[in-house]
């Protein structure tokens, strides 16, 4: 004789007690939140253990879940942070401040160590050189400096003009048109433009 299989009383009546538990529970959301407030106050390290343990246990699929979830709710996301800026800002700014203050030996430590550590690999690297597109061959850390000085704005218009650098003599020697008509030496343009004949011309050339 077969025999049905025994019921618990919970699986006979899950959908009464379900139904019930619901009713309940919509009757008592404040009790519970204050409930589960207190629980997860009371049990922080608890918990904070427990999701450490959740997440290195699932690590990959929340890894994934979090990337798919940022990408589908990209602009919605993106639009929170920026409200949360908006109405935030003292707190975040306070928070960053508290946070700079509260690292700041801990990160001269860190360079301090890091320098330390590789020393002579950063020295190498500062002693690194490189040619400049003028052409000149100067230490990497000195290049950004010394693409705004007027040595090599010198050398790229000469470049640009003749092709090649000039030479010293040829660059003592360099001639250009004066405005009114002069051919000067470069270097003397300036003492030029002050002469009696330049200003001369020009007044004829406005006549
Ligand atoms: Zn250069
Ligand atoms: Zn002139």
């Amino acid at each position: 004789m077969t025999q049905e299989p025994k019921q618990t009383y919970y699986e006979k009546n899950k959908e009464t007690i379900l139904k019930k538990k619901k009713i309940w529970c919509d009757n008592n959301k404040a009790k519970i939140n204050e409930r589960q407030k207190q629980y997860r106050i009371n049990n922080k390290e608890k918990i904070a253990e427990a999701n450490k343990v959740y997440y290195q246990e699932n690590k990959t699929a929340i890894d994934e879940y979090s990337k798919q979830y940022a990408k589908q709710n990209r602009d919605t996301l993106r639009e929170k942070e920026k409200i949360y800026r908006a109405n935030n800002k003292e707190k975040i700014a306070e928070k960053s401040k508290v946070y700079y203050d509260n690292n700041k030996v801990k990160r001269n430590e860190n360079t301090k160590k890091y320098y330390h550590e590789n020393k002579d690999q950063l020295n190498e690297k500062k002693k690194e050189k490189v040619k400049c597109v003028c052409g000149c061959v100067l230490r990497k850390v000195d290049i950004k400096r010394h693409q705004t000085s007027p040595t090599h704005i010198r050398i790229m218009d000469e470049l640009k003009l003749y092709g090649r650098q000039l030479t010293q003599s040829e660059r003592h020697n360099q001639r250009t048109t004066c405005e009114c008509g002069c051919i000067v030496a470069k270097r003397t343009l300036k003492i030029h433009k002050q002469s009696i004949k330049h200003i001369n011309l020009m007044e004829q050339q406005q006549a």
